[in-house]
């Protein structure tokens, strides 16, 4: 494959001519409200990639024969930049999220690119739509960058052509509330030797319909299992944290480690590498079963649960379903009406406030 050229330097801007108003923070759901612009980059194997441009935001041309659009290569990140208290915005280790999407792409060969430039141009798109980031703390700009295959090609080789492109919006809080799991031992998530690891479309598309299914239930999120031990893998799209006593006496953190199944969360690295910093209570990636985390939450061990995830930081869980039965994990026990745990409140500050720049951080990453 072609070696990459992205040049930042040559980003071409062209400004909307009917900027949109801002959106009002009380109406923000996830994922809904977009901003004035996009980036986009394409590529061809012949030339390589084209002049990265800064323009209105809008509908995509593509061909109707795309690789994209039938074989779903495709692959994207999730990731946010906040604006500190004097006004500055800073990404959260956006070098994760370039490493993660060039990791993603190669296991669909779509071709390398130059992450730093890609970077670059991120932060000049955030800066052209800057007066969309909210200055409310909880509140943020989510941005989403995307990588397609383009050509048009029925053939199962590779894509010749694709393209980046990034689109930007203002998210608030996700899941300001505790959540209720749905645990899942028939429907699997990923699997060893499969692609859970990687950020794909494709895993997705196959998780929704699971995922509604547990909702109608009445259950917030499913919880991802795997194997005949019940594996627990994932939380919806979170990577899930347990906090207990385990069978040997010790406080304990735990989350599954990154054996290929699970998709490899900033969020999740970050609170790993804060909790480790502490060095308070073990904390450990390893494999636990459901069995296991029954067992504890009636012996009374389990302390906390949590899901992981750039969208919502961290959501505290109260409850869970297992095979008809229904558990209640514990949230704060001195507070019944806590929306968060005491360890998992206390990682979240300390996350928020790095996010924010409130405490200084090489992973608050000026745009
Ligand atoms: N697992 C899955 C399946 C996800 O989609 C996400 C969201 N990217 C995560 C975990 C959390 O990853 P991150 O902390 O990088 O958002």
């Amino acid at each position: 494959m072609a070696v990459s050229n992205i040049d930042a330097s040559k980003l071409t801007t062209t400004l909307t001519q009917t900027p949109k108003a801002l959106f009002d923070k009380n109406k923000m759901s996830f994922g809904k409200n977009f901003t004035d612009h996009m980036l986009c980059i394409k590529y061809t194997e012949d030339n390589g990639w084209e002049t990265p441009e800064i323009k209105p935001y809008g509908p995509l041309q593509i061909d109707p024969a795309a690789f994209v659009l039938n074989y779903s290569v495709e692959t994207f990140e999730g990731m946010k930049a906040f604006r500190a208290e004097d006004g500055t915005i800073n990404l959260f280790r956006p070098e994760k999220n370039m490493q993660r999407l060039a990791t993603s792409s190669q296991r669909i060969m779509l071709p390398e690119f130059d992450q730093e430039q890609f970077l670059q141009c991120i932060k000049e798109l955030v800066k052209v739509d800057q007066r969309f980031v909210p200055d409310e703390y909880g509140y943020s700009l989510y941005v989403r960058p995307n990588f397609i295959g383009t050509e048009p090609n029925l053939n199962l080789t590779y894509s010749r052509e694709a393209m980046l492109y990034v689109y930007l919006s203002p998210v608030g809080p996700y899941f300001p509330r505790t959540v209720k799991l749905y645990a899942n031992s028939k429907l699997v998530r990923a699997w060893p030797g499969g692609v859970g690891n990687f950020k794909l479309g494709g895993n997705y598309a196959p998780a929704l319909k699971p995922a509604m299914d547990v909702v109608a239930k009445g259950y917030d999120q499913i919880l991802w299992l795997l194997g005949d031990d019940h594996y627990v893998t994932e939380v919806g799209t979170m990577n899930f944290f347990i906090f207990w006593i385990n069978d040997d006496g010790e406080k304990e953190l735990v989350t599954a480690p990154l054996d290929g199944i699970i998709l490899p969360g900033v969020t999740r690295d970050s609170l790993l590498s804060l909790a480790r910093q502490w060095g308070e209570f073990k904390v450990s990636e390893r494999k636990i079963t459901m069995p296991e985390v029954v067992r504890a939450i009636e012996d009374g061990r389990m302390l906390e649960a949590f899901g992981a995830g750039t969208a919502c930081v961290v959501c505290s869980v109260s409850e869970v379903c297992y095979e008809d039965n229904e558990y209640t994990i514990p949230v704060d026990p001195s507070n019944p009406d806590a929306v968060f745990g005491p360890l998992t409140s206390r990682l979240r500050n300390e996350l928020l406030d790095i996010q924010y720049a409130k405490t200084p951080s090489s992973w608050a990453v000026p745009v």
